[in-house]
């Protein structure tokens, strides 16, 4: 069915005429040198927008977050985190296979909302100082919370939990892949969002629209030591200033302010869809862009489980990916318009019929 309506992520978008041009123009040289003249802006830019002292342009969130890893950890430290972060669920096992880290789990039973954790979660996670116990050493927190449904972290709990672990002597890393989503969503400017964080690594591939990069944002001796871990496991890029440039024309070019526009229209799916009967939860809960949405015990009964749902929307041309056996996931980003969101909700009926 055309058009076919692709809302299986943000990573889907394609680069616009606009961007693509800027990458042709881009100046470049080799960035392992060190001289490519687009990543050292890129580079600069954003440790004025993030307020830290430096920044390293690699090529994905999950190199972002495993350098974040490498530069601040030594094998056999324990990372503690949320069991549904995507530094623990997505990203191979990376902590473990390339970092030698092992992970423990904060829990989220005492918090207002899923993935997000408090000072006493920590520290019924924490076992501090014994010869048995692996050194804790990393604190690793994901703001937008990508599983927990794109939701943005209540400020004043994120600084507190930040506070509270540099108290036991952990660091922060925090995983802003959606960081932008959870500025424009909160209002409150990446400087702020970052305050009390050591490490942050955030995508330029997803909402902003790029086809391929992430930074990672710190202090100027991590970032050095997180730049030799980069090459060490073949991250270095020579001329990137063609994907920088990508970078650099979105941050001009309002990328960031209309991502107001995608959590409008998730905002408005999630409301169309849960007027249909097969559908089951709570528009209230969509904060950014995400939409989880779980299926109603009848659509269940009618057409199988989620995975069963995500083909017969594909066939549809509806694509979005089923992220558990009851829900389905819907992401809005620069490739839709208000056009083709309102089409879903219709083609989403259409499998009960
Ligand atoms: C997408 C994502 C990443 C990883 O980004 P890639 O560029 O796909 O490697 C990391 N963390 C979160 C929360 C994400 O959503």
């Amino acid at each position: 069915m055309e058009p076919i309506i692709d809302m299986r992520s943000d990573t889907v978008t394609r680069p616009t005429p606009e961007m693509r041009d800027a990458m042709a123009r881009a100046a470049v040289g080799d960035d392992v040198a060190g001289d490519d003249p687009s990543v050292n802006e890129l580079e600069s830019r954003a440790s004025a927008l993030f307020g830290k002292e430096a920044a390293l342009f690699v090529p994905s969130g999950t190199m972002g977050n495993l350098l974040g890893i490498l530069a601040q950890t030594a094998p056999g430290d324990e990372i503690l985190t949320h069991q549904e972060n995507h530094i623990y669920y997505y990203e191979g096992g990376g902590y473990a296979a390339v970092a030698g880290c092992s992970v423990r789990f904060v829990d989220d039973q005492d918090a207002p909302k899923r993935g997000v954790m408090t000072p006493d979660g920590l520290d019924r996670a924490l076992r501090g100082c014994d010869i048995h116990f692996p050194r804790s050493r990393l604190l690793s927190i994901e703001n937008t919370h990508n599983r927990a449904g794109g939701l943005v972290w209540p400020e004043d709990m994120r600084r507190e939990l930040c506070d509270a672990a540099h108290q036991r002597g952990l660091r922060v890393h925090l995983d802003g892949a959606r960081l932008w989503n959870a500025s424009v969503a909160s209002g409150i400017p990446i400087h702020e969002l970052v305050e009390g964080c050591d490490s942050i690594s955030v995508c330029l591939s997803k909402g902003l629209g790029c086809p391929v990069g992430s930074l990672l944002v710190s202090d100027r001796e991590t970032i050095q030591i997180a730049r030799h871990k980069r090459k060490m496991i073949g991250g270095g890029m020579r001329q990137a200033g063609v994907l920088a440039a990508a970078a650099i024309h979105a941050l001009e070019h309002h990328h960031i302010d209309r991502l107001s526009e995608d959590h409008r229209r998730a905002k408005l799916l999630a409301e169309e869809l849960t007027k249909l009967p097969i559908f089951d939860f709570d528009p209230e809960l969509v904060e950014t862009n995400l939409v989880y949405a779980r299926l109603s015990r009848e659509a269940l009964e009618a057409q199988g489980d989620a995975f069963a749902w995500q083909d017969l929307l594909d066939e549809r041309g509806v694509r979005c990916y089923a992220e558990s056996r009851t829900t389905l996931r819907f992401v809005t980003h620069l490739d839709l318009s208000d056009e083709l969101v309102t089409l879903v909700p219709e083609r989403v009926a259409g499998v009960m019929h």
